[in-house]
């Protein structure tokens, strides 16, 4: 209970179901169960308000990488609070935060060759404004037809106009067509499922990149900005490639002048056990958009990356070349003094070396769930993994809700302290990256008992 400045008492449990749209549900489903109300974090844990504890097997979305509640985050927003919340970095201001983050992300990405960095709140806005830069790069080399792009079936990339228009599920873009014209998708390296029925993924890279390299002949290179693709693909169910996929397509890409833009958003600082999801195959993207594990989710922060190649439209002399993009919050010194607190935690803890040990751990004890009747497949790298829930393991139909299994198998997991996360038919797990085996363990344990009632149902 709390109270609103004219007294009144709210009940925040039907107040939640009365007045509040949830993203990705439809708004009667909440009104029928309503949703499990967190209060409180600490580190993998968090708390409801009746004080239950769960696992959190998700980081909240794929983003609370170093844990809930760490005090050196906290304690770098509160100092940076004292001194100044926000102040806008609009064309001649700035603040040193946001100055210090955008030197910290170009060391931390040398190796990607990365040059310059574009802030925003989040990754729907990192995705547009890759998408933005990319055709104002071709616009500012005097190729103005090159505006298309290419993405991959199964793909996600926020939910902005430009980043719905090239999601490659229709799921997220059939309520608000028409979208963007002159957006292709491509074959993604779905080894579970895929037009050819191929099961070697290596083959099934090859497959890919050649339906690739025809689409690209089909709409012209001379047309063609850039292809987006997520090293791993998240909400799309972590769809892992072969090794040779991604070098393979920055090859293809290079063999044509299109920019390759990686959606880091996931990938990013250390989920797949490297810095950056294209770094883990040895490829250097054009444009890197990152979000969630910048910071944690503490406060909310986007960043588009580019190398370079890229840059080096802007640094034409003579050529006028306003960058006529950017959000209120681009740069927010919360958001900034956060991720920088969060960046020292991601290096002083080898983050990504845990994401990658612990990772190799957790994906081996998942393979146990492979046991149970409805389930087809267990794949992920790192610290993502995707459980691929069928009606019968023969004909690999999906299980898809609403169905007593996954409320059963969601519900069971709540009861017994885990929260975790079916999208679709994917039982997805993204913990946080300070996960330890232990934490894995308690994972499987409430997973084990989670699947047993729901094989009963
Ligand atoms: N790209 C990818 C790969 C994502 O997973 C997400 C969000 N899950 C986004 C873009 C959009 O980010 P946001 O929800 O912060 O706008």
């Amino acid at each position: 209970m709390s109270t609103t400045s004219f007294d009144s008492p709210i009940d925040i449990r039907s107040a939640n179901a009365q007045h509040m749209y949830h993203p990705m549900i439809d708004p009667k489903a909440v009104q029928a169960a309503p949703p499990l109300i967190i209060d409180r974090g600490e580190g993998v844990h968090v708390y409801d308000i009746d004080g239950k504890r769960y696992l959190d097997t998700v980081a909240s979305l794929w983003n609370v990488n170093v844990g809930h509640n760490r005090p050196e985050v906290i304690n770098a927003i509160k100092a940076q609070l004292d001194k100044l919340a926000y102040y806008s970095t609009f064309q001649n201001t700035s603040n040193p935060p946001a100055i210090e983050l955008s030197a910290r992300l170009m060391r931390m990405f040398a190796p990607e060759k990365m040059n310059k960095v574009f802030f925003s709140s989040g990754g729907s806005d990192a995705v547009e404004t890759a998408l933005k830069l990319a055709r104002q790069y071709w616009k500012l080399n005097g190729q103005p037809d090159r505006h298309q792009f290419i993405s991959l079936k199964w793909g996600y990339h926020g939910v902005h106009f430009g980043g719905a228009s090239i999601n490659g599920n229709p799921m997220f873009r059939s309520a608000y067509e028409p979208l963007l014209p002159g957006c292709h998708l491509a074959e993604t390296p779905y080894t579970y499922r895929n037009p050819w029925n191929e099961t070697d993924p290596a083959k099934l890279a090859q497959l890919c990149l050649d339906q690739l390299a025809q689409l690209i002949e089909q709409v012209g290179p001379h047309n063609i900005a850039a292809l987006v693709a997520e090293p791993v693909q998240g909400a799309g169910g972590v769809i892992v490639p072969h090794d040779s996929y991604w070098p393979g397509l920055r090859q293809l890409l290079d063999q044509h002048g299109i920019l390759l833009i990686s959606d880091e958003i996931v990938t990013g600082f250390g989920r797949i056990g490297a810095m950056c999801g294209a770094g883990a195959w040895g490829v250097a993207p054009d444009i890197m958009a990152m979000a969630k594990g910048i910071n944690s989710g503490y406060v909310p922060l986007g960043a588009t990356l580019i190398n370079e190649r890229v840059a080096s439209a802007w640094d034409q002399p003579g050529v006028p070349a306003a960058l006529m993009h950017g959000y209120t919050y681009s740069g927010h010194a919360l958001a900034c003094a956060a991720a920088n607190a969060n960046l020292d935690i991601v290096a002083s803890e080898d983050l990504p070396g845990n994401a990658s040990r612990v990772g190799a751990y957790m994906q081996d004890k998942l393979q146990e769930l492979m046991a149970y009747a409805h389930v087809g497949e267990v794949r992920g790298k790192g610290m993502m993994a995707a459980v691929e829930l069928v009606t019968d393991k023969a004909s690999k139909a999906m299980l898809l809700p609403p169905s007593a299994y996954i409320q059963t198998l969601v519900g069971t997991a709540r009861s017994e302290g885990a929260i975790i996360r079916v999208q679709g038919n994917r039982l997805i797990l993204s913990p946080p990256l300070v996960f330890t085996r232990e934490n894995v363990d308690e994972a499987l344990r409430v997973l084990h008992l989670a699947f047993s009632a729901a094989e009963k149902v």
